[in-house]
């Protein structure tokens, strides 16, 4: 557990450089050492015996969370106000294994049509083949989730903002008509990282990161991490004991280092992330920033009323043009590279197919979809770089 003073009412600032970090029990190390261990020695063997009828305190073994894994799950679950946190080796992991915790056979799930897609592929492909009913709804449903809940819906998961389409979802109405339904809340909150949103607070179960992105901060490590409210704290310690699914101290270990300057750098993220978005909208080639964070925007009310910030990804749709106008546009860039992912110090950008979109329900754009993700480079140096591709999106243009 965290120290006496980290009772979680620290500011934001403060509690990323202090949770999960006990420095008097690692010789006064000031972060905690990367413990590489599978057998943990016994001291004798009343201990072993301990161990065999379930009475042992101590770690019995490396897979059930050595320090570098629980220091950082600690940290997580003070932040995000939860029972408990479980680190697993991807945010993929993270996004399934709660709903392979919560839902069984025969039951029914519904699973918002913003959710990110390899969650959609995992529902379609191992949920499906194990007797599992999954439902796309429309992410902006809100209240109306109601209607679609039958007896047997056990999880509603969400996904605000969506990580293509950036709709923000009415998580408390959508929570309470699951609550109603006897459904379990999953959110997979990686957009927003534990300091910007607390899914727990407005009526999830379940909230879960990629680490991948903001929390490790630099595109070198893959991890995840589970929060859970007492309800659900036993099914997912259940099934994380039962897959093995740890993370590996060394990941945990650059995560817990990413998490000391998360509130810095995402106060820079969020900052060059609202220069370059509004730039972008008073560009003649634009047709719309999808930034819930700006004022007029798709999901800006709900945002503001749910959120405290906004992170660097969002979305921008070109005015109408071809695909080989949009290539140009990407290959003219010389900051933004060119890849998946996002949450490290570097600015990225993609094309978003308009299939990757949604698939249940429409979603009515313009034009050619990118997504941008704003690192921590000189904004007007990202600017200048856009302003670049966007002069390459038009000479390629047929006038
Ligand atoms: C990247 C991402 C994940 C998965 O994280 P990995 O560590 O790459 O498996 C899950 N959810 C969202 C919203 C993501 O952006």
């Amino acid at each position: 557990m965290t120290d006496a003073d980290d009772d979680g009412t620290l500011r934001p600032a403060t509690a990323v450089t202090r949770l999960g970090r006990h420095p008097r029990r690692y010789l006064g190390a000031v972060n905690t050492p990367v413990f590489r261990a599978s057998t943990i020695l016994f001291a004798d063997a009343a201990a072993l015996a301990d161990a065999e009828h379930g009475r042992y305190q101590g770690l019995t073994y490396g897979l059930h969370g050595l320090p570098t894994v629980t220091d950082l799950q600690d940290a997580i679950a003070t932040l995000e106000g939860g029972a408990a946190a479980f680190a697993v080796p991807s945010g993929l992991t993270a996004t399934t294994l709660p709903l392979l915790a919560l839902a069984k056979a025969g039951d029914h799930v519904l699973v918002t049509d913003s959710v990110y897609f390899p969650t959609r592929r995992f529902c379609g492909t191992t949920l499906a083949r194990y007797g599992i009913d999954v439902e796309y709804y429309d992410p902006l449903i809100g209240a109306g989730i109601a209607a679609l809940m039958r007896p047997n819906t056990r999880v509603v998961f969400v996904e605000s903002p969506g990580s293509l389409t950036f709709d923000v979802q009415d998580v408390p109405a959508i929570a309470a008509a699951a609550r109603a339904g006897g459904a379990r809340v999953v959110a997979d909150n990686t957009w927003a990282t534990p300091l910007y949103c607390k899914p727990l607070a407005l009526g999830a179960d379940v909230s879960v990161h990629a680490v991948t992105k903001y929390i490790g901060g630099h595109s070198d490590v893959l991890s995840g991490v589970i929060v859970c409210n007492a309800e659900t704290r036993d099914a997912m310690h259940r099934i994380w004991t039962d897959l093995g699914v740890t993370a590996a101290s060394d990941d945990c270990f650059l995560a817990l280092r990413g998490l000391r300057t998360l509130a810095t750098r995402l106060a820079r993220h969020q900052a060059s992330g609202f220069h370059v978005a509004r730039w972008l909208a008073a560009q003649p080639a634009v047709a719309e920033v999808l930034h819930p964070g700006l004022p007029g925007a798709r999901g800006h009310a709900l945002w503001q009323r749910d959120f405290t910030g906004a992170t660097g990804l969002f979305g921008v749709v070109l005015k109408p043009g071809p695909r080989a106008a949009v290539d140009a546009l990407l290959d003219a860039l010389r900051i933004f590279a060119l890849g998946y992912s996002w949450g490290g110090f570097e600015s990225l950008a993609t094309y978003v197919p308009p299939a990757r979109l949604r698939h249940a329900t429409p979603f009515a754009v313009a034009g050619p979809v990118l997504r941008l993700h704003v690192g921590l480079e000189d904004p007007d140096d990202l600017v200048a770089d856009l302003a670049r591709g966007l002069a390459a999106y038009a000479a390629s243009s047929p006038r």
